[in-house]
């Protein structure tokens, strides 16, 4: 069986070698996982998830009566945080999640960025995204990749005019020095042609798949400003706030669910 994942962490790991522009970038710092996604259903193909982004300052939800206006509840104070996850002594800053079978089955003849690619192969639109997405890395560490807008001032969307350019570019010079086939291979084939051909196709997921580590709610015990109102209670947590190795299984994806497999041997960061 092809470990998925596993695959793109290696291939990731000659991408930053070889791209000037990402080579800050310390994959161990960087989780490769995976997610359960139909071909056919609308969505991602893959996600950056940055886990570094601070604590939000204190906040609460209201609700207003609609025909006075008047508050009739608050929840309680609240901060939002990122859980921490840890693979051995690293903590894990991004976790890069790819959404199976879906983006095995993504092809430049199907999308908008087949204009940045005239001529190519349908399968360099996977390469496109696994750059795509090391690509929101962000070198200042302050998150997401900030956008620049033309006048210097940030842009609150993370995809300025020139992201898809710069990662085209970067595509097409990666494929361009040469790199041995045997790193993207794989990503020439669709999941239905890949599963038949290795035997199954496996990937890293969490602990708690179909879910992952995600910003997460934590109250604070702060003064209402309002005695009068209703205070409601935020929801007890129902996910981990902290993951480790442990909390890494593998899992077989075919194109219509998944199901556990017992690991063997133990996690290899990328
Ligand atoms: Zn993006």
């Amino acid at each position: 069986m092809i470990n998925y994942t596993e695959r793109i962490a290696l291939l990731m790991q000659d991408i930053v070698e070889r791209t000037p522009r990402l080579s800050f970038i310390d994959l161990k710092e960087v989780l490769v996982f995976a997610r359960f996604g139909r071909t056919e259903a609308e969505g991602a193909f893959a996600t950056c998830h940055c886990m570094t982004i601070p604590e939000s300052e204190p906040g609460y939800y209201y609700w207003r009566d609609r025909a006075t206006g008047e508050l009739t509840r608050r929840s309680e104070w609240f901060i939002t945080k990122s859980p921490e996850v840890r693979v051995g002594l690293t903590r894990v800053k991004y976790l890069i999640s790819f959404v199976l079978p879906r983006f095995c089955d993504q092809s430049l003849e199907r999308s908008r960025k087949s204009a940045l690619y005239p001529g190519a192969a349908p399968w360099l639109a996977k390469l496109d995204t696994i750059v795509h997405e090391l690509y929101h890395i962000d070198p200042d560490e302050s998150g997401i990749r900030r956008v620049a807008r033309a006048d210097g001032t940030n842009s609150p969307r993370s995809h300025g005019p020139m992201f898809y350019e710069d990662v085209a570019e970067m595509v097409t010079r990666y494929l361009a020095s040469n790199p041995s086939p045997a790193l993207y291979d794989f990503l020439k084939h669709d999941f239905d042609t890949l599963n038949a051909k290795e035997g199954g196709v496996v990937s890293t997921t969490f602990s708690n798949f179909p879910s992952f580590p995600q910003r997460y709610m934590q109250a604070v015990d702060m003064p209402m400003p309002d005695a009068a109102v209703k205070v409601e209670r935020l929801k007890p947590l129902t996910q981990p706030v902290r993951y480790t190795e442990d909390d890494l299984h593998i899992r077989q994806f075919t194109d219509s669910s998944t199901r556990r497999l017992t690991r063997k041997g133990r996690y290899c960061a990328a």
